[in-house]
């Protein structure tokens, strides 16, 4: 990968972790202020409910947020768009699909075939 396209990818993974932090912070203040507006019992089992689906969305967020830091730790380390594999360098076409892999689509394949193996 040349300077260009790490700029580029940089900067793509920068947006997207402001967005995501951005986000997050907005989910909190909406939370608090729904909690305090609300009157009855019924209303806060419903309430109870969507807090949960936030949760859980902002689980997936945070666990994206990080994954968008390690990449540009490697990006800053010189790392980035390597397999951590088998050391070969990623296609940009796939980095450019999922910017926070960190595998070949060979590498990524074999290791989810070995998972499902395991798994039974
Ligand atoms: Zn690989």
């Amino acid at each position: 990968m040349d300077s260009t396209q790490l700029e580029f990818f940089k900067k793509m993974l920068e947006e997207r972790r402001d967005e995501l932090l951005g986000r997050a912070d907005a989910t909190v203040s909406e939370l608090l202020a729904d909690w305090e507006g609300l009157p009855d019992l019924l209303d806060r089992a419903g309430f109870e409910r969507d807090r949960n689906a936030l949760l859980r969305i902002r689980d997936r967020e945070s666990k994206l947020i990080r994954k968008i830091r390690t990449a540009l730790d490697d990006i800053e380390d010189g790392v980035y768009g390597t397999c951590e594999e088998c050391g070969r360098e990623i296609p940009v076409a796939r980095m450019m699909a999922r910017p926070v892999t960190r595998y070949c689509i060979r590498c990524k394949t074999r290791m989810e075939q070995k998972e499902k193996v395991v798994g039974y």
